[in-house]
Order: structure tokens, then sequence, then C-alpha cells
């Protein structure tokens, strides 16, 4: 049982479905890993790609992580059984001499390459990833798992009517939540989004707003304020994600449910967020992203240290809108996924023709992740050889 070869190519991915606005020059990576297993005479390949929101990490995964995984001695990669990867050991192979602390983006590297060995240990065992992991872990798994629609990024020109339309298009689609971003043009267009947004979901009620890390502690404070009588959803990444003191000031000043951990990535950094951010257990969100924290070994000690923390397994949210994320959601039974149905095209969103239901999706049911039901994304990965 070897890692026989890694493909990686870093791509870029934008914001917008619209190719002509731009993006800001975001990219992640692609990996392919093909194992020694042979089903119906082709190697068994798997894919993953760095998530969505921090940028490729093509370097640490040629130069360190992937050299580690290719020169794993014959059975070091292996199950008990000898039968198929685990994933488990081989995240150990890649972290090899690796020091506490130091994160870096060298976490979203090495989630990059758990990816694709989880999916490729799926593929092999025949299931789809959430089956595969819930049995790996003794969990049941739900007939389908609720969603929220991500989006609503700021548009350079018609802002209002191109968010309106956005927001119309996700209802259409079967989504009864849904995110939006402020925090960039002041709080009053904010206010002008957030009612536009809102609208179009039937209320405030389905809307959580992300401040994508904006806010200093007085203007922490000031959108608290001014958003407190709204009635959202939830209030996201509010300050910088380190500032425990302004993350603690604004949830004594707001009494909604706020959301945070995005830009955390290790398990000592969620205690730190559990002892000293403020947050309250019955009502906050946590959005660590899987992939970002090192991958599934280092999402599971997260959401270890947080439940002994106090914390219910429903509050985790998990960043990313892509289809990791919803098999990982349904195994570990979470609180919902996020979905990226028209942002990051080829990677957000789940299957092509997926259906989505009063805000519900059921399982993909194709060995692995499934990202050869998405044509785009298939091809992308296809590329790599
Ligand atoms: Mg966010």
């Amino acid at each position: 049982m070897r890692i026989v070869d890694i493909r990686e190519r870093s791509v870029a991915i934008s914001r917008y479905a619209d190719p002509a606005i731009p993006s800001g020059g975001l990219t992640t990576s692609i990996v392919a890993a093909v194992t020694d297993v042979v089903r119906d005479g082709r190697p068994v390949v798997g894919y993953g790609f760095g998530s969505i929101g921090r940028f490729a990490q093509g370097g640490l995964i040629r130069e360190r992580f992937a050299p580690r995984l290719l020169a794993a001695a014959d059975g070091a990669l292996a199950d008990t059984a000898g039968t198929n990867l685990d994933p488990l050991r081989a995240w150990a192979a890649m972290m090899a001499g690796e020091k506490p602390g130091g994160h870096g983006e060298r976490c979203v590297a090495v989630g990059t390459l758990d990816m694709a060995l989880w999916d490729a240990a799926a593929k092999i065992a025949g299931l789809p990833l959430h089956r595969f992991l819930a049995d790996r872990l003794g969990r049941p798994v739900p007939e389908r798992v609720p969603l929220y629609a991500g989006g609503g990024y700021p548009y350079p020109a018609d802002d209002l009517a191109r968010l309106r339309d956005e927001m119309r298009q996700l209802a259409d689609l079967g989504y009864r939540r849904a995110k939006i971003k402020i925090g960039a043009a002041g709080l009053a267009q904010d206010l002008r989004r957030i009612e536009a947004a809102a609208a179009a979901l039937g209320g405030a009620g389905n809307l959580a707003v992300d401040a994508m890390n904006a806010y200093n502690g007085p203007a922490a404070l000031e959108a608290a304020a001014a958003l407190a009588p709204l009635g959202l959803w939830w209030f996201e990444d509010v300050c910088d994600p380190h500032d425990f003191p302004t993350q603690t000031a604004v949830t004594a000043a707001y009494p909604g449910p706020v959301a945070a951990g995005e830009a955390l990535f290790s398990a000592a950094e969620a205690r730190l967020l559990a002892r000293h951010g403020g947050l309250r257990p019955d009502r906050d969100i946590l959005l660590f992203d899987p992939v970002h924290c090192y991958g599934l070994p280092g999402y599971l000690r997260i959401i270890d240290a947080m439940t002994a923390a106090g914390w219910p397994r429903q509050a985790f949210w998990p960043h990313g809108g892509h289809l990791f994320t919803l098999h990982v959601v349904a195994a570990l039974g979470l609180g919902g996924a996020e979905v990226n149905p028209l942002c990051f095209p080829p990677f957000g969103g789940i299957g092509d023709g997926a259906i989505v239901t009063d805000g519900f999706a059921s399982l993909p049911q194709l060995p692995g992740i499934g990202f050869e039901s998405r044509a785009g994304l298939h091809r992308l990965f296809r590329e790599l050889g």
C-alpha cells in the first residue's frame, strides 16, 4: 500500500460567478495522489484542494509534505488489515519532524494532501466519504444535512441590484439561509446590503453577515450596536482572529449569535478561543475549516478540544462551502454545512444537479468525495495527469 505519485498545481479561483469581475488574485492548490491500488484496470487516484480563502501552497506541498508520503515504507500508510490506506497514519507520516506552533499556512498544505488521502481511501473502500468516515469513527449517518449558501461579496458596480439577484437565485436553488460580506464599504452601505439580502430571503433571521475580520475594537462595537436590533442569524469574523479582547467585548454587547474560528488552525488556538474569546456555547457558531486546520486529523482534535470545553457539535458550521465539508458535516454530526453554489467556481457548491430542498441536501453516493460528479472540477483534476 503506497502512494506512488503526487501531482500538484496552483489554480486561480474567483469569489464571483462572473469571471469578468476581478477577485484579488486568490489561488488554491489542487493535488492528485496516485496509489498502487488498481480498480477496473486503473490506479485509484485521490483528489484534494486547499479549500477556499487561503492561497496555494505549492512550495510546501512539493518540497516538504508530498516527499514524506512518497518515501513512506511499504505498509507504513496501510490500515491494520493491510487492505486500504489509513489516512490517520499517512497524516502522521506527513507531520514527521514538524514542531508544535508556527502554523503559518503549513496547515493548509497538509490539509490539501489529507483531503486527497481520504478521497483515495474511501474510493478503495468503494464508499462515499461520509459513510467511510462515519464507519471509521463509529458514528451514524443522517439522511440529509442542513445547508446555507455563502456568497454576497461586494460587487464593484450595481452592488445592491446584483446582490439582490444573487440572493433570489440562491432562494430559487432551494437555499433558505445565506451569508453575505460586510465591513468593506462602511456601515451605511452594509445596512443597505443587509436590508436587500434579508428581503430576498424572507427575513434577517435567515441571513448571516461576515465582516471578514475587518474591525478594530471601536469599529467592532459600533457595528455590533447597529446590527443587534436586526435579529440576524449570526455575525461572523468580527475582528482579527487573535484579538480576544475585542471578540469578548462584542459578545458582551451583542445578544445574537456570533461566529468565529475560521482563521484559527490548531487545537491549541481553539482552546485559547474557548478560554479567552468570550463566546457562548449556547448560541455562538464555530467556523474552523477542516482543510485549513491540518486536514481531518487536526479538525477532529479541535472538535475534541471544544466539546471538552462544553461546546455542542451542533455549534460547528465549518467554513469551506464545498463537497468535502458536506461529507465531514454528515459523518461528524455537526450543525450544518456552508455551500458556495455561485462563488469560487468550479470548487464551490455540491454535485452538479444536486437538489437542495428547503435548505437541506441529501448526501452524494459516488465512492470518495465525488468530485467526479462535477464536470468542471473533474476536468481540472484530470489535467494533473
Ligand atoms: Mg468568514
